[in-house]
């Protein structure tokens, strides 16, 4: 018996290599949202995210030429998601075990999930002393109870290229926490790898308005002479920058004044709440020291009815006008930059 698999590639858009057709449409025009997926699938693992651009270092020699990058790139062919996305349930929640960015709820799901062996591993988006990313592996709710795991980073952070390693370690399945892009190169990559596929058993969204390059947004503060190494919390909230610093002192000032760091692919995303997610978590549409979930899929569910079965979280009502709000203002601010791409 013959078989044959054909592996359908996409057109290039010039005659280069594929990663040099990434480079074009979608790096180099600023379209890349950063997301990191071409990382992962990389066969050479040539493709490098970090605090800068997504480059390939000599890829004219080295890269070869299968196409993987430009198949999992959500930017590629882009058909931009928006809206507060299809669901199950919507409802405000604060972590009784864990505190957090808002209600601790990201932190409570995940660990819910690990203690109900939904997953085995879980990535956290940690941070240094001068608040860069780095990602830890998080095994045990124990982890959780101290550190810096929990809480918002507005960075970047290589979630998709450590989600490799974390596939191939999973026994049980992994789960991940990410901005909207990369739950959508999750997805890609999803329907092209079995084993993605089969062991990311969890993706939890964050609601995203924008990210920024770490040490651009470092440099902004410090020209306002805030110090990031003696901040305790930043928080983005009703067009505010705050941070919070160790003494409980605050400083905070315009949003929009960091429009000008806004890295480019940013203002082409529409999706604020990241619909492709089980659930997706954000600060608005909630009271102060709560978090707004949104459960979309079946495992969103079971895990959310564990936490109040086991008594793990407070809830609450959430305001969806005010998530459909925020949501709809991203659509207005950014859908100008998408007309022509
Ligand atoms: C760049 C960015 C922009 C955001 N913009 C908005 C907004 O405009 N409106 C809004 O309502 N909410 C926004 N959020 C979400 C909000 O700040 C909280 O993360 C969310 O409400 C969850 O709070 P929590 O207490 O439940 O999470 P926690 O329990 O504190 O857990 C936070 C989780 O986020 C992960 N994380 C932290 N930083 C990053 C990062 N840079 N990339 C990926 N994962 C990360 C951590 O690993 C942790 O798992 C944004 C988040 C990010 C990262």
């Amino acid at each position: 018996m013959v078989f044959s698999h054909v592996v359908q590639l996409p057109e290039k858009i010039n005659e280069l290599k594929y990663f040099g057709n990434l480079k074009e449409k979608v790096i180099d025009s600023g379209l890349c949202s950063h997301c990191g997926t071409c990382t992962v699938i990389c066969p050479v693992y040539g493709i490098q995210a970090g605090d800068k651009p997504i480059e390939f270092p000599d890829w004219e020699k080295e890269c070869i030429d299968c196409g993987s990058c430009v198949k999992v790139c959500p930017r590629w062919d882009y058909k931009p998601l928006s809206g507060v996305g299809d669901y199950i349930e919507l409802i405000a929640a604060k972590s009784k075990r864990f505190s957090g960015q808002d209600g601790g709820m990201v932190t409570e799901i995940m660990a819910a999930a690990l203690e109900m062996e939904v997953i085995d591993a879980s990535l956290f988006v940690d941070r240094d002393e001068e608040w860069r990313t780095k990602i830890v592996t998080i095994r045990k709710p124990k982890q959780l109870e101290k550190g810096t795991a929990s809480g918002t980073k507005y960075s970047f952070a290589d979630v998709m290229p450590e989600m490799r390693k974390a596939v191939f370690r999973a026994r049980k399945g992994v789960g991940m926490v990410g901005t909207p892009c990369m739950v959508s190169g999750l997805r890609n990559i999803q329907s092209e790898v079995t084993s993605f596929r089969e062991n990311v058993k969890l993706a939890v969204a964050l609601f995203c308005t924008e990210n920024f390059y770490w040490h651009q947004l470092r440099d902004f503060l410090a020209n306002k002479e805030i110090d990031l190494r003696k901040a305790v919390k930043t928080d983005i909230t009703k067009g505010k920058f705050i941070v919070t610093f160790e003494d409980g002192e605050e400083i905070s000032f315009s949003v929009k004044e960091l429009d000008e760091i806004i890295p480019s692919g940013c203002k082409f995303c529409i999706d604020f709440t990241g619909i492709e997610s089980d659930v997706s978590v954000g600060s608005v549409g909630s009271d102060a020291g709560y978090s707004t979930v949104i459960v979309r899929s079946k495992t969103g569910k079971e895990i959310l009815d564990f936490i109040r079965e086991q008594g793990y979280a407070d809830f609450g009502e959430a305001d969806l006008t005010a998530v459909e709000k925020l949501a709809n203002f991203k659509i207005k601010k950014n859908r100008k930059n998408l007309e022509g791409i």
